[in-house]
């Protein structure tokens, strides 16, 4: 394994490590794909648009090469992804756990996308992978790489997993393979992982990959409205609801929504409903740090995503104080206290990070 300290020019010169494959590294992955093998694919908890366009895009690359490949997902995927070519071959590990599990033990090559800590599978499954004795393979774009894989592609400069999954066949040297259903699964995670490319970690390589796949013949138009056009009555009235609990902090150019179980349930809550809420926040004018905690009563949680603009980490802010992290503009993080006392810690530390949210960049 390599280790390239990619230097990425923004107004703040931010250093991004790279892990990149070197070419012994590629050789002996194309030997390895070179026969049929049993593979899994494995994508993280609370799957999204990424996750399972990564995860589907080399499915069906794998499959063309005549492997033997399953994706196994920890949990099950939002209604807006349901209509992903072959989402229903997808073994979902918490509703068919002895199937996933020997999915998992009989498989040659586990390939990990769009995560890098296997704590992301969330306990039941993480607990199986780490009893497996086989070739694991990562491709992913967030920060601080745990180290469990022989082969890492891991590249936090990249916008998307999906991308990634397109420089993957780049290395192989196989983009004759890529054809019109691997290229619709990668521009769905393209699209969603760049918040249709207007992210800044969207580059001319990512519009170039989005011509390509363009070329192939995808459906553009059809791929966006079935994402994005697919709300329900109930989610919006949710969003309304989530709006009207939107708090704004100006001196620490910060604004927060909360959602309570209660809330959720009088709207019927669907998996994927409060996608993009916290996105609002980061709309207000001045505003560069946005943050939504919802509750689940499930789990025992308050799950929060954070989002940035600028300098200002919500990785390093999700990794100290919320037991997550993600990448510098978006991350996640989860409590085990109540909605109220979660917020009441958030409100505390952030008089800490004034300055830093003062110098984070504004548009
Ligand atoms: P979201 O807010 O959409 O759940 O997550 C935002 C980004 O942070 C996604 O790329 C997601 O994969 C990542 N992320 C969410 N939770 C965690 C976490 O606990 N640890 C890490 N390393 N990344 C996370
Ligand atoms: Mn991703």
């Amino acid at each position: 394994m390599t280790k390239i300290k990619h230097l990425k020019y923004t107004k703040y010169e931010i250093i991004v490590y790279s892990q990149m494959m070197n070419n012994l590294e590629i050789k002996q992955l194309k030997e390895l794909l070179s026969t049929s093998k049993k593979i899994a694919i494995v994508s993280h908890r609370n799957p999204d648009g990424d996750a399972y366009g990564s995860s589907l895009a080399l499915y069906h690359y794998l499959l063309k090469l005549k492997h033997k490949v399953t994706v196994v997902s920890p949990n099950d995927c939002p209604s807006f992804l349901k209509w992903l070519p072959k989402q229903e071959d997808i073994i979902v590990f918490e509703d068919n756990t002895e199937k996933g599990k020997e999915v998992l033990e009989e498989a040659e090559i586990v390939f990990t996308l769009d995560f890098n800590a296997l704590h992301r599978v969330g306990q039941q499954m993480q607990s199986v992978l780490e009893t497996l004795n086989t070739t694991f393979v990562m491709i992913d774009h967030h920060e601080q790489p745990d180290d469990y894989a022989k082969y890492m592609y891991s590249d936090p400069s990249k916008a998307s997993t999906s991308e990634m999954i397109y420089h993957f066949l780049e290395m192989l040297g196989d983009l004759a393979n890529l054809d019109k259903t691997i290229a619709t699964c990668m521009y769905t995670g393209i699209v969603t992982d760049t918040g249709s490319f207007k992210y800044s970690a969207t580059t001319k390589a990512t519009h170039m990959i989005a011509a390509s796949l363009i070329d192939l013949g995808i459906d553009h138009t059809k791929i966006h409205n079935s994402i994005f056009d697919t709300n329900s009555f109930n989610r919006l009235q949710l969003l309304g609801i989530a709006l009207s609990n939107l708090k704004v902090l100006y001196d620490y150019k910060t604004a927060y929504i909360t959602i309570s179980q209660q809330e959720l349930n009088s709207h019927n809550f669907k998996k994927g409903d409060t996608e993009g809420f916290v996105n609002y926040g980061l709309s207000i004018k001045g505003i560069v740090f946005a943050v939504i905690f919802i509750e689940d009563q499930k789990q025992g949680i308050i799950k929060m995503s954070l989002r940035s603009k600028g300098s200002f980490s919500v990785n390093d802010f999700a990794r100290n104080h919320f037991n997550g992290g993600g990448h510098l503009n978006a991350a996640g993080g989860r409590s085990e206290v109540s909605l109220t006392s979660t917020v009441k810690q958030f409100l505390e530390i952030i008089p800490n990070y004034k300055k830093d949210l003062e110098n984070s960049y504004e548009v």
